[in-house]
Order: C-alpha cells, then structure tokens, then sequence
C-alpha cells in the first residue's frame, strides 16, 4: 500500500514552501547570517507581553467567543477606522482569527466554488496559490514588474478577468518587493472590480510600515462601492512584532463575516485568550513602539538598498514592508544558484526570488528586520561573493 495515494489529490498538488526547502540548506550550518526569514528581529514590546502575563495570572485561560473578544473587536473597529478610514460594526463584522493565515484560508474557503478564478499579483507571499488551491479554486496570477515599482497595473488584472474570476487578492505593501500601492492605480481597480462584479480579498499585514514621507497608505477597502465587496485582513506579527501570539482579524460585511465564522467555529473554534487580551494591549497603547520600530526598519532600508546599488545589484526603493528585492540577473546565474552560491561560499541566506512565484525569478529577497551588524556582515558576504564571480 502507498500512502502517497492516500494523500488528497490537492494537497499532493500544492508545492511544499520554497522558503522551507531553501532553509533546509541552512539547517545544520554553523553561523549563518540569515537575511530569510520575514519576521521582526524586535520582542514583542514589554507592555503587551506583561498584558499575556496579567492575563494568565488572573487565570483567563478559556475559551472566548467565536468571533473573538467583544472589547477587542470594538477596539479593533475603532483602530480600523482610524488607520484605513472605513467603519465595520464590531457585532457582525469583525472576525478575530489565527493570524492572517487563518484569515486568508477561511476568505479562500469561504468565497471560492471549485473551479473558480483567484486573480492575484506575482511574486507575492507564497500561502495565497496553496490556499486558493486548497479551496478548489484556480490561481491566476499576474505579473507585478520591477519598471512598475512591482505594482499591479489595473490593465494587467483586467486581461486575466474572465467569466469564472470570483476575486482578486491584494498584498501593499507586498511581500516580497516592498511594494506600495498609490489611490489612482487603486482606483482604476476598484473600478475594474465593481464592473465585472469581483470580489477582493486585501492583505494589508504591512500596512503600518511605510517609510516615506510624501505617501500615505490606501486600502482598496475605503475606496467607493468597495466596502461591501472587500475582505480586509489585518494582524499584530508584523507592525507589533507579535508572530508567535498569532493573532489577526478579518474586516467583512455580515453575510461573508457569518461564513467565514462558520467555518472558523468548526476548525479553530476561536483565537487563544491570551493572544486577545495581548492584542488589545497591542492596539490601546503600541503605537510608539510601532514607530520607533518603523523608524529602525526605515533606517536599515536606506542602508540595505544604497548598498546594493553601490555593488552592482540594481535595487528598487522598496516603500514598504521589511524587504529589500535586488535583481541579481547581471551575474548570469538564477535566483537559485546565486542563493546557494552565497550561502556556500560566504555563509550568508537570503531567499531566491522564484520562491514567490515565477515572476519573482531573477531577484533575492533579504529581509532586513535584521540586526544592522548582522546586515553589514551579510552586505560584505554579497561583495566577496560577487567579487568571487568576476575572479
Ligand atoms: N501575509 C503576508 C503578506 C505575509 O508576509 C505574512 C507572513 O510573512 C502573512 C500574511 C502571515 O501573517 P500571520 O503571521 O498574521 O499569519
């Protein structure tokens, strides 16, 4: 007997992460310096750790309602209001999930009939092909290009519509170019999305780390006509520093909110407690945390890119997200062999961009949300490496 045939046709479709498989080649390396892994190098601030702690001592250890605290869904609606400039009644339309994770699994779950069409923008984060997937929907990306400051161009979405698209997902900034989002293009799409009657799923899990003066953050969510056809998804890892209490919320009028909660009350039945009550601490009182963490990441941005143009590895401004994505085609090799060509010779990880789709082949994702000792270090590791190539 073969397990392998007992394994549902679906998941034996999905790829394995090709993050994943990238750091099994660092496993077992002795001091690597890891520019891989896309999650704050910061704790989680003291004030929201000391509220898990309170929380756990007074011994609220239970579970909570489906939907997640009542106090933090109303906090929640007020932070949403303020920070994306739209309003969600916290009875019916807030959900607290595990994570955007969850949050895009059950969207994914909850919207897609088999054989309908996902639309979404590429190289991206590597769970929206495998969830759409697994729902039994159809990917389609669309290629997002570096001449366009990796932004999807509404024209681009618009070929790919056909009569079986049911939604289109947005990630701005995007994981892994740090790509940003303007209201013109935004706009153009909403339009694009009303007229064919699309549905769109917005990952805004970076949105509170944009680094330039002159731009504000937009969600699709508060653009007319698009409340009520948007699925926003937001969480505490990246801006809170808060990955391991995994803890995010979905964003969605009532009928779509009660069937994602459908579905989350069966699997996940609700959010750890202790998670919320940590969360609630998050968004009462973490801004200035938030801010001085954003002031750090905006430094080493400056640093990582300039660096990386400096050596020859041309390197977009990246707005947003702790990503910087420098193209390393001059070198003549893929994204693959380059990846491991550094960590061989120079014990340096950064992720080969095919890992995100195939518009991502060419580039290197390296997340500085890194130490800037640790970044210097690895910055000298790319020069020996490239200077390597050239002897
Ligand atoms: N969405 C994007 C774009 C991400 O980059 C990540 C994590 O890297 C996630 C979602 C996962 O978020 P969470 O920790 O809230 O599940």
């Amino acid at each position: 007997m073969s397990l392998e045939d007992k394994i549902s046709k679906q998941v034996r479709s999905i790829p394995r992460s090709g993050i994943r498989d990238f750091f099994e080649l660092v496993v077992g390396r002795n001091d690597v310096i890891s520019l891989g892994v896309g999650e704050p190098d910061f704790s989680t601030p003291w004030h929201i750790r000391e509220a898990a702690i309170y929380s756990l001592e007074r011994g609220e250890t239970s579970y909570t309602s489906n939907l997640g605290l009542e106090k933090l869904r109303r906090s929640i609606a007020g932070y949403v209001a303020g920070h994306f400039e739209v309003s969600y009644d916290p009875a019916c339309e807030i959900l607290v999930t595990v994570g955007v994770s969850e949050g895009l699994d059950l969207a994914c779950r909850a919207l897609l009939n088999p054989g309908d069409e996902f639309i979404y923008h590429e190289p991206c984060y590597v769970s929206y092909a495998p969830s759409v997937t697994l729902a039994y929907g159809v990917p389609v990306p669309v290629p997002a290009r570096v001449e366009d400051g990796f932004v999807v161009k509404a024209e681009e979405i618009e070929k790919r519509i056909s009569p079986r698209t049911r939604v289109l997902m947005l990630n701005f900034p995007t994981n892994p170019t740090g790509g940003v989002m303007g209201r013109e293009e935004l706009q153009r799409i909403a339009e694009l999305c009303i007229a064919n009657d699309i549905i769109v799923i917005t990952d805004e899990i970076y949105s509170e780390l944009v680094y330039d003066e002159d731009y504000r953050h937009v969600s699709i969510a508060s653009l007319p006509g698009m409340r009520e056809r948007t699925i926003l998804l937001h969480g505490f890892s990246k801006a809170f520093a808060m990955t391991g209490f995994r803890l995010g919320y979905s964003c969605a009028p009532p009928e779509i909110t009660e069937a994602m909660m459908k579905i989350h009350q069966y699997s996940m039945l609700c959010a750890p407690i202790t998670s919320q009550v940590a969360a609630l601490e998050a968004l009462e009182n973490g801004a200035s945390a938030v801010a001085s963490m954003r002031r750090d990441y905006k430094r080493r941005r400056d640093f990582i890119v300039r660096e990386f143009n400096n050596m020859g590895l041309p390197c977009h401004v990246p707005g947003g997200a702790f990503y910087a994505f420098p193209e390393i085609r001059s070198s003549g090799m893929s994204s693959s062999e380059f990846a491991t060509g550094l960590l061989e010779s120079q014990n340096v990880a950064a992720v080969p961009g095919d890992a995100f789709g195939a518009s991502g082949e060419g580039f290197l994702r390296c997340c500085y949300a890194t130490d800037i000792e640790l970044i210097k270090r690895a910055l000298e590791g790319f020069r020996q490496f490239l200077a390597s190539l050239k002897g």
